[in-house]
């Protein structure tokens, strides 16, 4: 018999779920609690649970924080660009033992897109989603007596995120011919359900218009958000607009740069058409900040031209992080009037919020000209019901990852399956 075990289903951060089957067990995610959270971390009992395998959704912290903590005998299994960007982390967190673990072949399983494996006698496939992580997956389950989904965390505002509800009926449910027993979803947007939704479509058209007015843009981005960078360096280029970064946030811009590479390689290969907005990712003109250097090194033609003075010329979107250790840079550019722009989650902002950050608070009142412009990474009100409809699951739906599971029966559901949400 299957059985499913959720942890700290009834927060944002550090959801773990135990699928267990008669043969195997199999976790979902080991992240941390969000930051400012007043409980521990859970206590997990590796020496008695006999975790078989641990399959990490996406990069986020509050998925994957934690995988040093897995015993070395655990295999664990991630995208690659999940792979690589926590691998570019703790090269620059000098952290050898996590390096040591993301280098072991032996330990990491990539997985990719639609390809089943095999834990014991569960199959498991892994399905590409939307969200402000670069690669992130839904996981389907299936036991020898039960067909599980776990969303992950999803959404379907960003680049790629349209084609969602077609997947889930045509890969997932097969049209019909699969039937979904239990679903695990999300529900972070359950607790700000009157949030309007950005879309980042909308937000590049926003940017655009942003960059035709400011030439000279610092941009408080999160290093990872693959959509978000994408957005900003579309509508900057699209301006003529060079986009420069930190060495570090360069690193991580370059595996979303490859694997757009390998993901149009792939497409044209298999003669299949591009989903999503695609394209986005191609990052071309992104540099790494060096402004003393020439940047003929990093694309330009001109030898004698140093990167400060194409930066001057041209205009630039600069990105930073909300640090005292930035100041200089935005004041390198203060003769030219720069703008910073915040795009990231406005609870940082607020003292009322657990997740309050006083630094970066402080950073942005010492700065002149602000604007704030983000996309939330998750499901609206209106898809969570959609999936659910899609899924259609035959014996219980699960809300995680959220702090307002009852509202998931106020959704625009099929009344069949209101009565299926179940709390654990
Ligand atoms: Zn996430
Ligand atoms: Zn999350």
């Amino acid at each position: 018999m299957t059985d499913i075990k959720i942890y700290n289903g009834n927060q944002i951060g550090g959801c773990i779920t135990v699928v267990s089957s008669s043969e195997a067990k199999v976790m979902i995610d080991f992240g941390k609690n969000l930051p400012g959270t007043e409980t521990e971390n859970l206590a997990f009992d590796w020496e008695t649970e006999n975790v078989d395998a641990v399959l990490f959704t996406h990069y986020h912290g509050d998925h994957i924080g934690r995988f040093k903590e897995i015993p070395r005998s655990v295999p664990v299994y991630m995208g690659r660009v999940t792979r690589q960007v926590m691998t570019t982390i703790a090269k620059y967190t000098q952290d050898t033992e996590a390096l040591q673990i993301l280098h072991d072949d032996t330990r990491v399983h990539e997985i990719k897109a639609a390809k089943s494996f095999a834990v014991k006698d569960i199959c498991i496939t892994p399905y590409l989603v939307d969200h402000s992580a670069f690669d992130a997956y839904m996981y389907l389950l299936e036991t020898p007596d039960k067909t599980i989904l776990h969303t992950g965390d999803f959404r379907g505002h960003g680049h790629r995120g349209k084609s969602l509800i077609n997947m889930i009926n045509t890969y997932i449910r097969r049209n019909g011919k699969r039937k979904v027993d239990v679903l695990l979803i999300e529900g972070t947007m359950l607790s700000r359900l009157t949030e309007k939704v950005y879309s980042e479509a909308d937000m590049l058209k926003d940017c655009i218009r942003l960059f035709e007015e400011h030439r000279y843009v610092f941009l408080i981005c999160s290093s990872t958000n693959a959509d978000t960078l994408a957005t900003f360096y579309k509508a900057a280029n699209r301006n003529g607009i060079k986009m420069f970064a930190h060495r570090y946030v360069y690193e991580q811009i370059c595996h979303f740069k490859e694997a757009e590479i390998e993901y149009r390689k792939s497409i044209i290969k298999n003669r299949k058409k591009a989903c999503g907005n695609h394209g986005i990712y191609d990052f071309k003109y992104v540099y790494p900040y060096y402004p003393s250097k020439g940047i003929s090194a990093y694309g330009a033609s001109k030898k004698d031209v140093t990167q400060e003075e194409i930066m001057r010329d041209e205009g630039f979107c600069l990105v930073i992080k909300a640090d005292e250790a930035y100041k200089k840079w935005i004041d390198k550019f203060k003769d030219l009037n720069p703008i910073v722009v915040y795009s990231m989650w406005e609870g940082y902002l607020n003292p009322k919020h657990n997740a309050y950050n006083e630094k970066y608070k402080a950073f942005l009142d010492s700065c002149d000209h602000v604007q704030y412009m983000h996309t939330s990474g998750h499901a609206t009100a209106k898809l969570l019901a959609e999936v659910i409809n899609s899924v259609e699951p035959t014996e219980s739906i699960y809300p995680i990852h959220t702090e307002n599971a009852k509202e998931l029966e106020r959704l625009n559901i099929k009344e069949e399956l209101r009565g299926k949400i179940l709390y654990k």
